[in-house]
């Protein structure tokens, strides 16, 4: 076994990886940029080397860098997590000129299926089930709408070399064909330098399982049973699981076959999962599932694996590179009970889920034990960067049955509190009980379908309102003890208004009096309530210039008001239209002089390497719009506009 290994990423897994590693008495090298020097990461690790600027071109991926660090260190391998370097075949054959082991596949694997149009025809030559469609050579658009016609609507564009979702786009008549291509070739080229795109059907009722598969350098590969990862948006998974609900005895093993074939048919040796789209019009049938993509790396959610299989996935990673056979074979490995994964992101899901920025004043987690696992690279007082990915963490439960499973995740994500950034926590919770996801009726369209009633924001009750008032005023309104009615034990008499609070939430002001009872007990009042707040009834915090406060999986955030600063903004506002997040100007459609109407696209901001329209808030002519290129940030004017009447 290795003495000393270095871990190539960040945050959650960097972490994760870390623990297994002091588990089986391997040191850890941590590297990190410099938005990362305070990081958990980093602080964890047994050694850590500063790696470069924030921008992840400047540090997480700088293979050069990495490998020194690693050199420098005496480590003897470099794990890479997932994302940034993991499936970068260059990097694996320059961590090996460079006499050390990458903790993962080999160059060749990942390049037999990097991309998807290559790995697809490998598959098909393997005889696995491959999703119908077109992934040669050409890229005309002529050829590729041809195609598209020959395959039939609806269809769906992808990225050869894509993941995460990005520069694919569903297509649902010709007539759009154009415009999606043209939009997916400009997110392939943005994030993967690579605009070249191949065409599939677009399966319907789709459901995402995926099967993990392990390889040794010994020639043996297992796999590890299935995930299902079909609650997603946007091709992003939100919950995982595993077992896949509904799941067959003779899909199952037709699964774990194509598997396992997949990953003889290149030599697979480590960690890799094989993505296959399932149609479940019709249940689950051994018939209609094909091959998506490999992924040569750990997934973000194979802890819900190793949670059915008790198996510790990074301590075989580890075992394997090391050039140890498998810990187990195929008649070892066994299902026990059900996991979930939540991904608490800093994103707004009532805004189409904006990525959001922030700094964690408030942060608690449920208490970790065997079926519950809390897998976060943050600390409360980290903060959520622009320049990365805004996962805080994964709540990963299990269960005996997938009912006490998914009971033990909502009840997690009810004990969860973060304020300082808006999170998907409500979100979570709302699809965790939602009547089709909890029965087990999942297909990757369900949060599309129900976003709606899945993102819906309840108000806060008053008395939400009166424990945001009382946080707001740190809870110090003390009793007036010359008041003679205190004098009457028993009689709830309330005095005078001690003390008045602000606050505002959106648009709304609150002006609230607060008193304290006799008993302890406060009196708020506010507009035409009036409440009697215990102390300490539902929980709160207070952090800079904001309360927010927590009910089950809900949170209320207030602004605890200057009013001198909202007159400033106020006067700001006029007119402008504002970036919501740091990003990159990536197209503008209107110039100015513009005439333009309510809903209209007026430019697209990249943000978190995701496209984001901005529309026109309501008629109006333009008088300014940002120029394309332009790197903005939170609260940059995008356009200002005269309203219509005002210019006619
Ligand atoms: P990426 O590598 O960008 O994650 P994938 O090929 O893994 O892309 O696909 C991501 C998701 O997109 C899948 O989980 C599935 O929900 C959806 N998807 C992919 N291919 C199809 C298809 N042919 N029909 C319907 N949905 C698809």
């Amino acid at each position: 076994m290795f003495s000393k290994i270095l871990i190539a990423n960040r945050s959650e897994i960097a972490c994760r990886i870390i623990r297994t590693a002091r588990k089986m008495g391997v040191a850890t090298v941590a590297v990190y940029s410099d938005a990362d020097a305070r990081s958990m990461h980093v602080a964890m690790a047994d050694e850590a080397v500063h790696i470069g600027a924030s921008p992840v071109g400047e540090s997480y991926l700088v293979a050069e860098r990495i490998i020194d660090a690693a050199l420098q260190t005496g480590a003897q391998a470099i794990h890479p997590g997932y994302g940034f370097l993991s499936e970068n075949p260059d990097f694996v054959d320059m961590v090996e000129a460079a006499g050390l082991v990458f903790i993962g596949p080999s160059a060749a694997s990942i390049r037999a299926m990097g991309l998807k149009d290559a790995a697809k025809r490998l598959m098909e030559k393997a005889g696995v089930p491959v999703v119908p469609g077109y992934h040669g050579e050409g890229q005309e658009i002529v050829i590729l709408a041809t195609k598209a016609n020959e395959i039939g609507y609806p269809v769906l564009i992808k990225a050869r070399a894509g993941g995460g979702g990005k520069g694919m786009r569903k297509v649902d008549d010709p007539a759009t064909f154009p415009e999606a291509l043209a939009a997916a070739k400009r997110e392939a080229k943005a994030a993967f330098g690579d605009d070249r795109v191949l065409v599939e059907k677009y399966v319907e009722t789709p459901r995402h399982i995926e099967v993990q598969v392990f390889g040794d350098s010994h020639g043996n590969v297992v796999h590890l049973f299935e995930r299902d990862c079909s609650a997603q948006r946007r091709h992003q998974k939100v919950i995982e699981e595993a077992p896949a609900p509904g799941m067959s005895p003779e899909m199952r093993a037709a699964m774990t076959d194509a598997a396992v074939k997949a990953a003889e048919a290149i030599s697979y040796c480590g960690a890799g999962t094989i993505e296959f789209i399932v149609d479940a019009t019709e249940g689950l049938r051994p018939d209609r599932f094909w091959f998506m993509e490999m992924n040569t790396r750990l997934q973000v959610e194979h802890p819900v694996t190793e949670m059915i299989t008790g198996v510790d996935l990074v301590e075989w990673q580890l075992r394997v590179a090391a050039g140890e056979r498998l810990p187990k074979l195929q008649d070892e490995i066994s299902i026990n009970g059900h996991a979930f994964e939540a991904r608490l992101y800093a994103e707004d899901a009532t805004r189409d889920f904006l990525p959001a920025i922030g700094t964690l004043h408030h942060l608690r987690f449920p208490p970790e034990n065997v079926s519950l696992r809390v897998e976060t690279g943050v600390r409360e007082g980290d903060s959520v960067s622009p320049f990365y990915d805004p996962m805080i963490a994964k709540l990963v439960v299990h269960g005996d049955s997938r009912a006490s499973a998914l009971a033990a995740l909502t009840a997690a994500l009810e004990e969860t509190e973060i304020a300082g950034s808006v999170v998907n926590t409500q979100f979570l919770a709302a699809l965790a009980s939602d009547e089709d996801f909890a029965a087990g009726n999942v297909e990757t369209g369900l949060i599309a379908r129900k976003q709606s009633q899945l993102t819906r924001q309840q108000e806060p009750t008053a008395a939400m309102v009166a424990t945001a008032v009382l946080t707001a005023t740190d809870r110090i309104v003390e009793p007036d003890a010359a008041d003679p009615w205190l004098a009457i034990s028993g009689y709830a008499h309330f005095h005078a208004p001690k003390k008045m609070v602000m606050l505002s939430r959106g648009e709304d002001m609150i002006v609230a009096r607060l008193a304290v009872a006799a008993n302890g007990n406060t009196n708020v009042s506010f507009g035409d309530e009036r409440q009697i707040v215990a102390p300490a009834r539902l929980n709160s915090a207070r952090w800079p210039g904001h309360v927010t406060v927590f009910s089950g999986a809900a949170s209320h955030t207030f602004a605890v008001a200057d009013p001198f600063a909202a007159v400033e903004a106020a006067i700001a506002g006029g007119g402008g239209l504002r970036a919501p997040m740091p990003g990159l100007v990536k197209l503008v459609r209107v110039s100015p002089g513009e005439k333009v109407v309510k809903g209209q696209a007026l430019l697209v901001l990249e943000a978190m390497k995701m496209e984001h329209t901005i529309i026109a808030p309501h008629d109006g002519i333009i008088e300014e719009i940002a120029e394309a290129g332009a790197q903005v940030t939170d609260g940059t004017v995008l356009a200002r506009f005269v309203e219509q009447e005002a210019a006619s």
